[in-house]
């Protein structure tokens, strides 16, 4: 790290210890994390809770609901890959009770931050440990060219995109919450179920409107490389993204392999992302003779909560696919 950097984060660092509230507990620099049965923050004041994804934050709030104040360090529509943070993130970090991440190449700066700034917070790494279930190592070999297999740094962290990961994320968020604020636990695990069962009759719900889509359409190319969780999920075939790894562009020659893909596979459709130009898609799209329509992974329309970006990701995908 630059040693610029570091100097910048421990003026900031200095200076909010010095300027912080009369209201705010004071803790020595020593306990970095809250021991758990640590007490509760104190009835009047909610948990401070900092997301690294606006998506994220959806989760916490359904989970947190008033006891909780939750807000993202990641802007809305913005790509957390190439994302860089700055020094009002750190002065974020720096309040908060819980921290929630998701781990891996998503949002590596939030660990970075974290140290930097030396959190105090309880950290909840939402993917730490997952992996993908048997079948989609099979997958990405059946594609074989295709992207998934560029992932060099093991696995692809969009694990939310499938429901049954988006599950594990909403219950790590209850238990980080019920360990921060033990004293509402009932509430955070009720809470919890109640969004589990909503994500389970979505999930349902899409079933039946994945099997709608013609099995030889069934096949997704997408902008960058978000969603080999959810396609493996809802038994889709990931026959390319545009873009291959973060903040690269395509060279002409991969931009006509891709076109000469999509036309060989008979893809209908391919699907843009809102934190990204869309131009370079909509010419493969006219090239292609093919859709260009919408989804979401990292980043989505503001007010939407996590299971309004999966229901709209459903519809669309059916729409662009189904014919
Ligand atoms: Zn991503």
């Amino acid at each position: 790290m630059p040693v610029r950097r570091l100097l910048l984060v421990g003026f900031l660092v200095g200076a909010l210890a010095a300027c912080r509230g009369a209201g705010m507990p004071t803790a020595s620099p020593e306990s970095s994390v809250a021991p758990a049965g640590t007490p509760a923050p104190s009835s009047a004041r909610r948990v401070v809770v900092v997301a690294s994804l606006p998506i994220f934050a959806t989760m916490v709030e359904a989970v947190g609901g008033d006891l909780v104040e939750v807000s993202a360090v990641l802007p809305p529509g913005t790509d957390p890959h190439t994302y860089q943070p700055t020094p009002r993130d750190v002065a974020k970090l720096a309040e908060a009770d819980l921290v929630v991440y998701n781990g891996g190449e998503l949002d590596p700066w939030m660990e970075r931050q974290l140290e930097a700034v030396g959190s105090r917070a309880r950290v909840v790494v939402l993917s730490e440990g997952l992996e993908p279930p048997p079948g989609v190592v099979e997958e990405e070999e059946h594609v074989g060219e295709a992207p998934t297999a560029e992932h060099e740094h093991g696995v692809n962290p969009h694990f939310w995109l499938d429901p049954d990961f988006g599950i594990v994320y909403v219950q790590r968020i209850a238990d980080g919450l019920a360990q921060v604020d033990p004293a509402h636990a009932v509430t955070y695990r009720a809470n919890a179920e109640r969004y589990t069962s909503e994500i389970r009759t979505f999930d349902a719900w899409a079933k039946e409107q994945i099997a709608t889509i013609p099995p030889e359409r069934r096949k997704l190319v997408t902008f960058h490389d978000a969603f080999p969780h959810f396609a493996a999920h809802y038994g889709l075939e990931l026959v390319g993204v545009v873009v291959l790894s973060p903040g690269r562009e395509p060279s002409p020659q991969e931009i006509a392999q891709l076109v000469e893909r999509i036309r060989r596979e008979g893809v209908p459709a391919i699907f843009v992302e809102p934190q990204f130009n869309p131009k370079l898609a909509q010419t493969i799209a006219r090239e292609a003779g093919v859709r260009v329509l919408e989804l979401y992974s990292d980043a989505a329309p503001p007010g939407m909560d996590y299971v309004g970006l999966m229901r709209q990701n459903v519809t669309n995908v059916v729409e662009g696919l189904r014919g």
